[in-house]
């Protein structure tokens, strides 16, 4: 059986996390954590960065530190994982769904003004399979309309936005590390991820405002950190909170995967253009979509998928790779017609996410997959796909 997904283990892992148990600090922000931390700080030019224990986590600081209050609205793409969208819920927030684009599962810039009222308060957009949200549009709505933007990185890590107006740089590299845009964004380490630690993610502060707060909220709403660089006398209670912060076995396992970054998204770039190489000829025959890739996006290679004409062919394709040993899975049901915000939503519809709900299929990939399984599952996807 080729699986789905396969974790990746670099091989220093646990002689990292053997040196955290030895060192006698096995609870959060010691030294690891602060490795990993820096590593994105100094590497993406994230402004401050904090480890969490998920990258829901992270987004549920976020929604703490947005200050969303019952009634407030938060503009979710539909087409997305539950979390980007549930940590608003259970702070009160009324999610108003967005559609993706025609020919992308990203929320389609041009339909989400429409969707504004006096009381929405923040913008989430999803970097589905790695690909940046064009988020210079993105960033000049919430400017005009005073809203605040937190990127769902989840799956976004070491992916780029190519800014699309240098002059609005000003010096900066003309490519910004997503993650690195908007007010606030999160990062996971899931195991299913490109860099992972089984369960993790890592919460981005680019707006200085949030940084004080989000240290707080980050230690059971405590000012430890502040207490901790001498800069206050006393220790306590502040502010809300919650214990968001992973332990430093987590962190050392994290640390392994990072030392090895590099070589693990070049190994996915290749098995990914792989991939699009062998089943480009069968795309150009309307056979079935393969991913879009607009000019102001970079590819991190997370996800390879394929969008099929019809749910039957979809259906058709992933049992004839099951047949074949071939683990392929479709995912996101819409959540706007979820059974738990279904009655909450306000009845529009949206064609795009339907269609990518029915129709995308995810295929196997993961750092062992190798070369010759690819050619295997592109002969399988192309057998008898006339039927
Ligand atoms: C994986 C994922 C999440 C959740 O990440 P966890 O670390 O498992 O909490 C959130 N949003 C998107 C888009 C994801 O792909």
């Amino acid at each position: 059986m080729i699986p789905f997904n396969k974790p990746y283990l670099t091989g220093k892992e646990a002689h990292y996390m053997y040196q955290a148990v030895y060192k006698g600090k096995l609870s959060g922000n010691g030294d690891f954590t602060k490795k990993c931390q820096a590593f994105f700080e100094q590497k993406y030019g994230f402004k401050k960065c904090l480890l969490t224990t998920s990258c829901t986590d992270a987004l549920e600081m976020c929604a703490i530190l947005c200050d969303i209050k019952p009634g407030d609205e938060v503009i979710v793409p539909s087409y997305t994982f539950v979390s980007s969208a549930l940590a608003f819920v259970r702070a009160g927030a009324k999610i108003v769904f967005a559609d993706s684009m025609p020919n992308n599962p990203n929320i389609d810039v041009t339909k989400i003004e429409a969707l504004i009222t006096p009381k929405t308060k923040v913008i989430v957009p999803v970097h589905y399979a790695g690909v940046a949200c064009d988020m210079d549009a993105i960033m000049d709505i919430a400017n005009k309309h005073n809203l605040l933007v937190v990127e769902d990185a989840a799956q976004a890590v070491d992916s780029y936005y190519a800014v699309r107006h240098p002059e609005r740089s000003e010096g900066s590299p003309t490519k910004r590390a997503l993650g690195g845009i908007g007010h606030l964004a999160a990062f996971s380490f899931h195991e299913t991820k490109n860099i992972i630690a089984g369960e993790g993610g890592l919460l981005v502060i680019n707006d200085e405002r949030f940084i004080r707060r989000a240290e707080i909220i980050w230690e059971k709403g405590t000012n430890r950190a502040e207490y901790f660089r001498g800069e206050v006398n006393k220790y306590g209670w502040v502010d809300t909170g919650s214990s968001f912060l992973p332990s430093e076995v987590i962190a050392a396992f994290l640390w392994a995967q990072l030392e090895n970054m590099d070589d693990i998204q070049n190994k996915r770039k290749a098995l990914w253009n792989k991939y699009y190489e062998l089943l480009k000829p069968f795309a150009e025959q309307g056979k079935f979509k393969l991913p879009d890739m607009p000019d102001y996006a970079t590819n991190n290679a997370h996800m390879f998928y394929l969008v099929c004409n019809s749910l039957e062919e979809r259906t058709a394709l992933i049992k004839r790779l099951k047949e074949n040993d071939i683990l392929a899975v479709f995912h996101y049901l819409s959540l706007h017609s979820s059974p738990y915000y279904n009655d909450k939503h306000d009845g529009r519809d949206l064609p795009n996410c339907n269609k990518f709900a029915d129709c995308l299929v995810r295929l196997p990939l993961y750092y062992e997959l190798e070369e010759e399984q690819i050619e295997k599952i592109c002969n399988s996807i192309n057998t008898n796909a006339d039927e």
